[in-house]
């Protein structure tokens, strides 16, 4: 879900209440232009373009994917409670993360979309590397998910969540860095650059619309998440929609829904990664 942008509802306050949180807490370009079928010579002859197979279009490139939260945060609550620097401030370590009505958790959805994620990108020869390896324990705190980014060198990372938002409120957005001291100009303009083909793909292929109630256009910029002040690699979030949504939530409890978001996903870092 979204990050608060003041307090963290307590976690542990919230799951011994039975509430189920209300926000994520913290940290908790150009529209990509289809292959085109045919190309016009300076003679005026129609030609075959060349073929570029996308089955190993990403060799070479090396993708972070954050799934945001973890299963069994919840239950280690006084850990996620714990504080990290951010560059800017310190944060809790991670939160629990939101779910649908129904119980269908933020965390469960967002191993499932990664999972989904990395198989299409490694098929397309991207070596990813994963901030957590399952979704059955707690953290890694946020400073640890940017550090585990950072050290990979990985030419993108994408922190995927989920919102809780009220029920009326509904879609997707991405969430890029602004100016923070320490992120050096270079980080913050690739990462908005990532933000806006991940909107593009996530806009035109998801089944999501971008969010009738934050940011612009399916874009928010922020500066108080620990996971992106600390990137030293091109970086998002992308909130995939809206979990106490009823619109949304079907999507979400989806297998077909997750798989399209994934490939949505998969599209969006394609097109930033192949420039
Ligand atoms: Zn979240």
């Amino acid at each position: 879900m979204r990050f608060d942008r003041g307090g963290v509802v307590a976690a542990g306050l919230a799951l011994s209440l039975g509430l189920v949180t209300a926000a994520c807490g913290d940290d908790g370009g150009e529209p990509s232009t289809a292959p085109t079928a045919a190309t016009t010579s300076a003679s005026g002859s129609t030609q075959p373009a060349p073929s570029r197979p996308d089955g190993r279009a990403l060799d070479g490139k090396t993708i972070a994917l954050d799934p945001g939260h973890n299963g069994k945060n919840g239950a280690n609550a006084s850990k996620i409670a714990r504080k990290v620097q951010i560059g800017n401030g310190s944060k809790e370590c991670d939160t629990t993360g939101t779910s649908t009505n129904d119980g269908y958790s933020e965390a469960a959805f967002t191993w499932d979309v990664t999972q989904r994620l990395a198989k299409i990108l490694r098929g397309q020869g991207a070596k990813i590397v994963l901030t957590r390896e399952d979704n059955d324990g707690w953290g890694p705190c946020i400073d640890q998910r940017a550090g585990i980014g950072n050290k990979a060198k990985a030419d993108a990372a994408l922190s995927v969540h989920a919102d809780g938002a009220a029920a009326s409120s509904h879609g997707f957005h991405v969430i890029e860095p602004g100016p923070v001291r320490g992120m050096p100009a270079s980080v913050v303009r690739a990462s908005n650059e990532l933000g806006r083909d991940v909107r593009d793909a996530f806009e035109r292929d998801s089944g999501f619309t971008p969010s009738n109630y934050i940011g612009d256009d399916g874009i928010d910029r922020r500066t108080d998440l620990g996971g992106l002040n600390l990137s030293t690699v091109p970086k998002v979030f992308v909130e995939c929609g809206n979990m106490r949504n009823a619109g949304d939530a079907a999507k979400m409890t989806s297998a077909q829904g997750r798989q399209r978001i994934a490939e949505a996903l998969a599209k969006g870092l394609g097109n930033y990664l192949r420039g």
